[in-house]
């Protein structure tokens, strides 16, 4: 039997009249067409929103965000390709009316717009929050890396740098002791009327490691200079970053993610290599698009930090934070401070031995007073005291450490939360990694990464609400 051959392509068709009859009622594009048209692009921060007087007319900015807004929905982020859909794919030609702008048109408008794409994705969350699309209850937060435009062999740490400087130095020292050995014997030789070794070889040697120490004492001037720890010479503001096991350079995301439908309410980017410290702000943040007072939001260990956590409180946010298990005490293997009940009446701690540890020392840990709680004798008679220290055991607490506990009775109350956590998460940076092709940044430079970041999480968010109440449903949510 032969093969389903297709239609002839000298066949005359009777093809619909209007490129309208391309695009279904349910297509994606009707809703972007909807959506940016119903925009304020001026207000958000758009340039050349008003059409000039007089001189050749430009691309409507609102024409320019439809294009990149369908691009990044359909995985196509580059400019030129970008283009190349505008001459060949019909939901662009219905979306742009046939219009054909350059990449360098294209490139421009997100360089120029970087700082207004923010403000469309804050857009579509307050949208996606009038169609009771966000619980507004649990936030998950987490952080993830996506790579940059800079290799790893071109970003260089403090302590890199310091290490090659004094391995060269090392090198050199060596090699020209070698060179003034082969000096010595060249000139006995010549006054023996012979000729010596010579070592033109080693020279070039030398040159090339003192070429590359001074540039690498280059780099390190330069760190001193700005007080960074490290430094990337193709973006220089991407940083390298670990990510469960693996270091890469780039740039770190952070998403606040509504349980309800996995839909981020907050997304920035920085180049913070830890996540430390970012909770209060990403959560504060989304707190501020969807309207509320107060939030429940969960995130992992790498966030844990008092002055956070503390912060979230004043800021009406009930933290869910687990406590890492670390500290010199577990590095060696002894008790965890886990394994010492605080008593908050009598301002004492039990240890393991049910032996009570008293209030003696007071210090400073950053802005902080730390308090540190001893029984010298207890522990010299103590039989479990080699599980617990090499003389005596020193438990230490902040003077404010007591916001740690609260989290620490609600996580146990709540154990499930931190698997909700995960699933919540788990769900945008897969889809933007794996489906979205998302991975890396094609712009370099921290402003413009978060444009396009911008542009990532806002399709990321179209495409779940249209499985979640159709284009025909977020159509009508514009309109009301
Ligand atoms: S060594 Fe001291 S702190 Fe540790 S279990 Fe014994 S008595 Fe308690």
């Amino acid at each position: 039997m032969a093969h389903l051959s297709g239609t002839d392509r000298a066949q005359l068709l009777l093809l619909p009249e209007a490129v309208d009859d391309y695009v279904g009622p349910d297509n994606p594009v009707r809703f972007i067409e909807a959506f940016v048209d119903g925009l304020d692009l001026a207000a958000s921060g758009f340039v050349r929103v008003a059409a000039k007087e007089t001189g050749r007319p430009g691309y409507d900015p609102a024409d320019l965000l439809k294009l990149y807004v369908y691009g990044y929905i359909n995985r196509v982020r580059s400019s030129r390709r970008l283009e190349a859909e505008t001459h060949r794919n019909i939901e662009v030609i219905w979306l742009l009316r046939h219009l054909k702008p350059d990449f360098r048109t294209i490139a421009d408008f997100r360089r120029v717009n970087r700082s207004a794409f923010k403000q469309v994705f804050r857009e579509f969350v307050i949208l996606c929050r009038q169609l009771d699309l966000f619980g507004r209850e649990l936030l998950a937060v987490d952080g993830t890396r996506i790579k940059a435009v800079n290799s790893k062999d071109r970003n260089f740490t403090r302590r890199a740098l310091t290490k090659f400087i004094h391995e060269a130095d090392e090198k050199l020292a060596d090699y020209m002791e070698r060179l003034d050995e082969g000096d010595a014997q060249e000139e006995k030789a010549s006054n023996n009327g012979g000729s010596g070794p010579g070592d033109g070889k080693l020279a070039e040697k030398i040159a090339a490691i003192k070429g590359k120490r001074d540039r690498h004492k280059a780099l390190l001037d330069e760190l001193d200079k700005t007080g960074e720890e490290q430094i990337s010479l193709t973006d220089p503001d991407s940083r390298a970053m670990a990510r469960m096991t693996k270091v890469g350079v780039g740039y770190n995301i952070q998403l606040a993610v509504d349980v309800k439908h996995k839909l981020i309410a907050e997304q920035e980017v920085c180049n913070q290599v830890l996540d430390m410290g970012l909770l209060a702000q990403t959560v504060e943040a989304a707190m501020d698009t969807l309207s509320v007072d107060r939030i429940e939001a969960v995130a992992d260990r790498g966030y844990f930090k008092i002055e956070d956590i503390e912060a979230c409180e004043k800021a009406g946010i009930t933290a869910y934070v687990p406590k890492p298990i670390r500290g010199p005490a577990v590095a060696e293997g002894f008790f965890s401070k886990e394994e010492f009940r605080y008593d908050p009446d009598k301002d004492i701690y039990l240890c393991p031995a049910d032996q009570v540890l008293s209030p003696r020392h007071f210090g400073k840990s950053r802005d902080n007073v730390k308090i540190d709680y001893v029984n010298r004798d207890a522990c010299k008679a103590c039989s479990l005291r080699e599980r617990c220290t090499k003389s005596f055991r020193r438990v230490s607490r902040l003077e404010n450490e007591a916001v740690l506990d609260r989290m620490a009775s609600r996580l146990a109350a709540r154990p499930d939360i931190l698997d909700q956590r995960r699933e919540s998460v788990e769900h945008p940076f897969g889809t933007i990694k794996q489906w979205m092709y998302q991975g890396a940044f094609l712009m370099r430079r921290l402003e413009n990464v978060r444009g396009e970041f911008s542009l990532t999480a806002l399709a990321y968010n179209i495409k779940r609400a249209i499985t979640l109440v159709g284009v025909a449903g977020l159509i009508a949510g514009v309109r009301t």
